[in-house]
C-alpha cells in the first residue's frame, strides 16, 4: 500500500430509555403506528418546555465509564440549527462543546482505539421515500429518541479493524443494556470518514490531520447508509481502492458524502461538501447545565456489570477455556450466563456421583465448553442468542447432565450427539434418552473383544496387514467394531482390546 489509510468512526446508538429525550412519549418507535408515540413537545410547538431524561444521562455514565473515559462534571445542551422536513422543531438538540464523556478508548484485538467524545442527542423523525411515488412519508414517532453519538479519533487501519470496533461497540452497549443496537433496525448506525495521504506528507495533531510541509492533503470522504458490520468493512475496502486508484492517476479526490449500496456492492456519491455546514450552536435555553457530582460517577462506576473482556479473560482462568472459546462464549450476556449455569449444574452432577470436582472442574468445564459450540450450536447457533434468548428445548441442567454422562464415560461422543438431538425434541433427561435409545456404552472388555474377534476374522487381508506393522489400521478396526456395535463401544477399550489381541 503507497498511501497512509486513515478512518474515523461516527456511531450513533439509540437508547432504550422507557421514554423520549425530552418529553413523556413511549420510546417504542419500531412498534407504534406511524406518527402515534408524539406529543407537542417532541413535534416542537411553540411554547413547550423540554425536560431532560436522567435515565439517557445515566445511560451515558455507564457506557463512559465502561469504555474508560471521562466525564464532563459541568455539561450543557446545545441547538444545532438546521432545516430539513424530519426535524420538526427546526433544530437538533445536541452537544456541542461540552459532551458528557471525552478521552474513552476501546481496546480492539491488542490494539487500543482511542475515542474522542460520547454525546446526547435527540433522533430525527423518519422520511420514507416510497418506489415511484412523488411524495414522501414521514413519521415523527423517532423524533426525540435519546441518542448516543460516539466519534473515534481517525487511528483505524483498515476495514477489518472498523468491522471489529463496531461489533465490540454493539456487544459493550448490549452488556450494559443500554441499546439494543440492531444495524438492521437502525438502531445502531454507522458512518466512517476515510482519507488517504501519502506517508511523511501528514501528521496526526490536535484531533486533526495536518500537513507536515506546505503540501495539501487528500480531503476526507465520508460514507453513509452502512447498515450492517459486512457492510462497515466491505464500504470501507471499497473506498480505500476507489481512492488509491485516483491518487495513483493523479487525479482529484472530491469531498463528498458516498452511501454505500449493498446490491451494488460499491459506495455512491451522494453529495459534495462544499465547505462544513454552519449549524449556528448555541447553548440550548430551556435546558440548565448538568451538575454531576462525583458521588453519582463513583456510584455508577461501582455498578458497572462485568464486561466482556473481563468476563473472557476471567472465564480463560476459572474454567480453562482457550482465548477463542472464551471470547465466544462472552459475545452474548446471557450466552455467557447459561454457560455458567450449566458450569454450576455440572457441580451438581459430579458431587453426586463419586468423582472428585475439584480435581476436574477445568477439564469438565472445558469439555461442556466445546460440546456447547461444536454441537449444542448446531441447533442454537451464535446469532441465536442475540436479545437474550436461550435453547427452547434444552436446560442448563439437562446439559450438564449429558456432559457428565461424557465426562464418565457412559457414553461416547456419537451417542452424546444422538441424545442431544433427541433433548432438543423431547426436553426429557439425558439418562432417560440413553435409556430408552439403548446408547449405554458397552465398557466390557471381554464383550469388546469378542466383537473385536469377529470383525478380524471377517477381514482376514487387513488383519494380516496390521499385524505386520500397519498400525494405522487400528481406526479402520474401531470402525468396524462401532458399526457392529451401532456405535455404543467405547473407543477406548476398543483400542486397547485391539493391541492386546494383535500383539499377542
Ligand atoms: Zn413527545
Amino acid at each position: 500500500m503507497k498511501y497512509d489509510v486513515i478512518i474515523g468512526l461516527e456511531i450513533h446508538a439509540e437508547l432504550k430509555t422507557t421514554s423520549k429525550m425530552f418529553c413523556r412519549c413511549a420510546n417504542n418507535t419500531l412498534k407504534a403506528d406511524p406518527n402515534s408515540a408524539v406529543c407537542p413537545i417532541c413535534l416542537g410547538h411553540p411554547g413547550t418546555l423540554p425536560q431532560l431524561n436522567q435515565e439517557a444521562v445515566n445511560m451515558i455514565l455507564r457506557l463512559g465509564l465502561a469504555l474508560n473515559g471521562e466525564i464532563n462534571q459541568l455539561s450543557k445542551f446545545d441547538r444545532k440549527n438546521y432545516f430539513y422536513p424530519d426535524l420538526p422543531k427546526g433544530y437538533q438538540i445536541s452537544q456541542y462543546d461540552l459532551p458528557l464523556v471525552y478521552n474513552a478508548n476501546l481496546e480492539i484485538d491488542g490494539a487500543n482505539i482511542a475515542i474522542t467524545r460520547l454525546h446526547l442527542e435527540e433522533d430525527t423523525g423518519k422520511l420514507t421515500h416510497p418506489d415511484k411515488a412523488n411524495y414522501t412519508l414521514i413519521d415523527y414517532n423517532r423524533a426525540g429518541v435519546p441518542l448516543i453519538e460516539m466519534v473515534t479519533e481517525p487511528v483505524i487501519k483498515d476495514g477489518k479493524q472498523a468491522k471489529n470496533f463496531c461489533q465490540s461497540y454493539q456487544q459493550l452497549l448490549r452488556y450494559l443494556d443500554i441499546s439494543d443496537a440492531d444495524m438492521e433496525k437502525g438502531q445502531m448506525r454507522c458512518e466512517a470518514n476515510i482519507s488517504l495521504q501519502t506517508p511523511g506528507n501528514w501528521k496526526y495533531e490536535d484531533g486533526q490531520i495536518k500537513p507536515t510541509e506546505k503540501k495539501e492533503l487528500n480531503p476526507k470522504v465520508e460514507i453513509k447508509n452502512i447498515n450492517s458490520f459486512k457492510a462497515v468493512e466491505k464500504a470501507i475496502n471499497f473506498e480505500i481502492a476507489r481512492q488509491s486508484e485516483l491518487l495513483d492517476q493523479e487525479k482529484k479526490i472530491a469531498p463528498e458524502t458516498r452511501g454505500w449500496s449493498d446490491t451494488q456492492n460499491k459506495t455512491i456519491s451522494q453529495r459534495i461538501k462544499e465547505s462544513s455546514a454552519d449549524y449556528r450552536y448555541f447553548p440550548e435555553p430551556d435546558i440548565p447545565p448538568l451538575n454531576i457530582s462525583s458521588t453519582a460517577i463513583k456510584n455508577i462506576q461501582e455498578n458497572l456489570p462485568e464486561l466482556p473482556q473481563a468476563k473472557a479473560a476471567r472465564f480463560q482462568n476459572e474454567y480453562g477455556l482457550n482465548p477463542e472459546t472464551a471470547t465466544l462464549m462472552v459475545s452474548y450476556k446471557n450466552l455467557a450466563q447459561w454457560y455458567e449455569e450449566v458450569v454450576s449444574e455440572l457441580r451438581a452432577w459430579i458431587d453426586a456421583s463419586s468423582d472428585n470436582w475439584e480435581r476436574n472442574n477445568r477439564r469438565l468445564s472445558a469439555l461442556a465448553a466445546n460440546w456447547l459450540t461444536s454441537e449444542l450450536f448446531k441447533y442454537y447457533p451464535i446469532a441465536s442468542w442475540a436479545n437474550q434468548a436461550r435453547p427452547k428445548g434444552i436446560s442448563a441442567e439437562n446439559f450438564a447432565e449429558l456432559i457428565t454422562l461424557i465426562f464418565q464415560e457412559k457414553i461416547n461422543s456419537s451417542a452424546g450427539q444422538k441424545i442431544l438431538s433427541a433433548m432438543n425434541e423431547s426436553n426429557s433427561s439425558p439418562k432417560q434418552i440413553m435409556a430408552d435409545l439403548g446408547l449405554e456404552q458397552i465398557d466390557s472388555s471381554a464383550e469388546l473383544a469378542r466383537v473385536i474377534e469377529s470383525v478380524l476374522t471377517a477381514n482376514p487381508q487387513q488383519a494380516a496387514e496390521y499385524r505386520q506393522g500397519k498400525t494405522a489400521l487400528a481406526q479402520f478396526f474401531v470402525g468396524q467394531v462401532m458399526a457392529q456395535t451401532k456405535g455404543k463401544a467405547n473407543p477406548k477399550i476398543v483400542l486397547e482390546e485391539l493391541a492386546k489381541i494383535l500383539n499377542k
